[in-house]
């Protein structure tokens, strides 16, 4: 076992990648299938060794790359439960609190806020806030920022082209996540309108290799930047709903069978499924090229 572990890095270390994703190499000989039960004694084996990839490893048949995707799906559906788990909106300091502390709001305005959305018997505290108080939109944020801990984004370098291709719109809306700009290759300005979203920032930071940075933004620039983004064409995605776990795992092993990615992954925001398919080596990239064409992703949203 240690000797065929120790073979499997040697191949590891022999493949270039590109942001974490391997690319299979030339010298194909010493690709070894990925999954550890395999048996190689498969009746329709697969003799590329370059496709398909699914998460950095290549599988000799259907039934291996069955595996690795049974146990992705696994990972996925336990990340759920721990991100389902992790609620820190519990423990954050009021708002109105957070504006009083800082000066910026008085008890008295406090207290008329809180009337306000008393009598409204609805709407968010930061809006009647801005009402009692004649408070501006960014200190209402900036003062969010300072509960969740994050910086206020403004929307300076935002290509909602380019933003567009990073992930699929049925993602962003699930999420929240409106992402801003790429800085330097490998950090991503991700902001959000009222509070974070840590397990999607993770997933998505996952899927791309980028170092996520969240953050609040304003309320009308958020809406705005979103409706400029959903306009934007984004990258072909095909949107599916499956049974349960699965029925997920059968779709997904036969959109890589059919298609035969040089590389693919899966993560899950919220209640969508996300699997991203590099199909061609020189596609694998962070954000794809404007010319989208090889990559593919796939989103599917499991039965209730
Ligand atoms: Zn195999």
């Amino acid at each position: 076992m240690a000797y065929i572990d120790s073979v499997k890095d040697s191949v590891v270390l022999q493949t270039p990648s590109i942001g974490g994703k391997s690319i299979p190499s030339n010298v194909t000989e010493t690709v070894l299938c990925g999954n550890l039960q395999c048996t190689g004694g498969w009746l329709q084996r697969w003799k590329n060794r370059t496709r398909p990839y699914f998460e950095g490893q290549w599988a000799c048949s259907r039934n291996c790359l069955s595996q690795l995707v049974t146990q992705a799906v696994r990972r996925e559906v336990g990340s759920s439960i721990a991100g389902d788990e992790f609620s820190p909106h519990n423990h954050r300091i009021p708002l109105g609190l957070v504006l009083m502390a800082q000066g910026i709001i008085t008890p008295v305005q406090l207290q008329q806020a809180l009337q306000r959305q008393r009598q409204r018997g609805h709407g968010r505290i930061g809006d009647c806030l801005m009402e009692a108080a004649n408070l501006s939109e960014g200190q209402i944020t900036r003062a969010m920022g300072a509960q969740w801990n994050c910086p206020m984004l403004t929307l300076e370098g935002f290509s909602p082209e380019r933003m567009a291709r990073l992930a699929p719109q049925a993602v962003l809306e699930e999420s929240g996540m409106l992402p801003v700009r790429v800085a330097g290759g490998k950090a991503l300005y991700l902001a959000f309108e009222a509070e974070l979203n840590p397990a999607a920032a993770l997933a998505l930071e996952q899927m791309t290799d980028l170092h996520v940075h969240s953050g609040l933004l304003p309320s009308s620039q958020y809406q705005a930047a979103r409706k400029r983004l959903a306009e934007c064409k984004g990258i072909a995605t095909n949107e599916e709903t499956a049974e349960d776990q699965d029925s997920l795992v059968k779709a997904m092993v036969s959109v890589i069978e059919k298609q035969q990615p040089v590389a693919s992954r899966l993560v899950r925001v919220g209640r969508l499924y996300w699997m991203r398919l590099w199909l061609e080596g020189h596609a694998v990239s962070c954000i794809p090229g404007e010319s989208a064409e090889d990559v593919l992703d796939c989103v599917w949203r499991i039965h209730p």
